[in-house]
């Protein structure tokens, strides 16, 4: 619980709150602000009332940070999470575009995709080369070739790139090749490998499992920012629902959901919570509307041929067409794209 003095409160209205603070068996932490004085009330809070404390003389609010979240918590960090990402911030009042094929397939399918969504105004290139697929027949990904290539593109481009790590073993290896790690639906509570991405400084896109409440998706993060890393996105992907229409269904409630109880920055991946390349850019634009601080796109040249995801992959025409949109809604927001976008579509 975090009991926030009035400004100018006296010394004995403090004193009185960290008496109450310890009859009611919690152990107070004095805070001295600039403006305030906060006085945490750290325990077990669940039986007692913040009436208790509210009524006393001096106190102008009480909050409980009994969320089991605290390091993503809001209430621990009140201003949003901002951190930067190759010459442009994440988290801020810019919108970052990340955008690039599901799979990384052969050096000209990247290069030419990486090259597209850059032009378009992409900010960052997305690509996996360790596949999560639900066949074991289905192409799995080209593994560490497949990080040569996203070096490559990364070299090519400028952009700094998004790769998914799906196994511990992966980890020196995509330290080496990779600007952010993304964790995929299917390993957000793998739980080892979250302590894993606790220990290493590297920016993580965290996504949300499928089947996952918020509250679990904010634990998951809590794992990599108890760990000491700090730089944790989420993303929301969709969630399964009894709807079949879509592969998944758009949990547009998560964006403003997550953007109240936490200041870690907030993405939304519009193209696996549709699986559908015609509902991409609706549902991007309802995303930034909706406060997201970025978006997650599968682009592809030739979707009737991609060798994974090629139903909610866009072609690159269709992309510029959706960073145009996005870009007017972000901008009726009070937002804006990040400047390295506009540099490239100007
Ligand atoms: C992906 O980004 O290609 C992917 C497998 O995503 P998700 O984990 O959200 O299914
Ligand atoms: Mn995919």
């Amino acid at each position: 619980m975090m009991i926030i003095m009035k400004p100018g409160s006296t010394q004995v209205e403090i004193e009185h709150v960290i008496e109450e603070i310890k009859e009611h068996g919690l152990t107070p932490h004095l805070s001295v602000g600039e403006d305030h004085t906060v006085i945490g009330a750290v325990g077990d809070t669940h039986a007692v009332e913040t009436a208790v404390f509210e009524v006393l003389d001096g106190v102008e609010s009480v909050i409980r940070i009994s969320q089991p979240y605290k390091l993503a918590s809001r209430q621990f960090h009140p201003k949003n999470s901002i951190f930067p990402l190759d010459g442009f911030n994440v988290g801020g009042n810019e919108i970052t575009i990340i955008a690039g094929p599901c799979s990384v397939e052969s050096r000209e399918q990247l290069i030419e995709t990486a090259l597209a969504v850059k032009a378009a105004g992409a900010h960052a290139l997305r690509g996996g080369v360790f596949k999560p697929r639900t066949s074991p027949y289905t192409f799995q990904g080209l593994g560490e070739e497949g990080l040569e290539l996203v070096a490559e593109a990364r070299q090519v481009t400028g952009m700094p790139v998004v790769v998914e790590i799906t196994s511990i073993t992966q980890l020196d290896l995509m330290i080496k090749y990779v600007d952010v790690i993304q964790v995929g639906a299917r390993n957000m509570q793998n739980f080892a490998l979250l302590s894993a991405l606790g220990k290493i400084q590297t920016p993580i896109l965290l996504k949300r499992g499928m089947s996952a409440t918020i509250e679990e998706l904010l634990m998951a993060s809590e794992y990599i920012l108890s760990g000491g890393n700090p730089r944790v996105m989420l993303c929301e992907r969709g969630i399964r629902t009894f709807e079949t229409a879509t592969r998944n269904t758009t949990d547009i409630n998560a964006i403003p959901v997550l953007k109240s109880l936490t200041h870690l920055p907030v993405i939304l991946d519009p193209s696996h919570s549709t699986g559908h390349a015609d509902y991409v850019t609706a549902v991007a634009r309802a995303a930034i509307a909706a406060g997201a601080d970025g978006l997650i796109i599968e682009v592809h040249p030739d979707p009737a041929h991609a060798l994974s995801d090629g139903r909610q992959s866009l072609k690159p025409e269709k992309f510029v067409e959706l960073v145009k949109q996005v870009r007017l809604i972000a901008e009726a927001m009070g937002r804006n794209l990040s400047p390295v976008a506009t540099a490239q579509t100007a």
